[in-house]
């Protein structure tokens, strides 16, 4: 099976209560090899929420502890993201997940990039917390945006071999 980001499928699970949808990945749903999930929804967050970045680092720094999750009001979720990235970690352990599709740039899910904790759209390379969680177990992880059509056929298809 295939994690996907539940924004990415059409649920509206944004901070803002709006979704992400990827009209590539949707058009895939029907292979029947895609599971939603949303971290943060998981670790407990109601939707809409605050904005939040990690602030300190990555989501590596998060999972050793030495990197905290704040909104812009200062408030922090770090420990409903470990929840949530601990629940994700659920799936790979109930059923054979191959690769996860994640949404860039979000403190959960981004693969490759995440906001620098300055809520100024400012950059830095790495993983959100749960995408550095499911790293850490050896699941690939790819961003929608690097996605060809090809890639995802790649990935269903390989998905589907075992
Ligand atoms: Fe999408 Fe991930 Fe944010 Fe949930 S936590 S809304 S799945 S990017």
């Amino acid at each position: 099976m295939i994690l996907v980001s539940a924004c990415l499928l059409g649920l509206n699970t944004k901070y803002n209560g709006e979704t992400n949808a990827h009209s590539l990945i949707q058009s895939y749903c029907s292979s029947g090899r895609f599971i939603p999930v949303c971290p943060e929804q998981l670790g407990g967050l109601s939707t809409p929420r605050e904005a939040v970045e990690i602030i300190n680092g990555t989501g590596q720094e998060v999972l050793l502890g030495r990197g905290l999750v704040k909104g812009e009001s200062g408030e922090g979720v770090t420990s409903q993201f470990l929840k949530g990235a601990n629940e994700v970690l659920k799936f790979p352990r109930m059923f054979k997940v191959t690769a996860a599709i994640l949404k860039e740039r979000s403190p959960s899910c981004g693969v490759h990039f995440i906001y620098d904790g300055s809520f100024t759209h400012r950059m830095i390379p790495g993983q959100g917390v749960t995408s550095a969680m499911l790293k850490q177990h050896n699941i690939p992880i790819y961003s929608e945006e690097e996605l060809t059509e090809e890639r995802l056929k790649e990935l269903i298809s390989e998905d589907m071999a075992g």
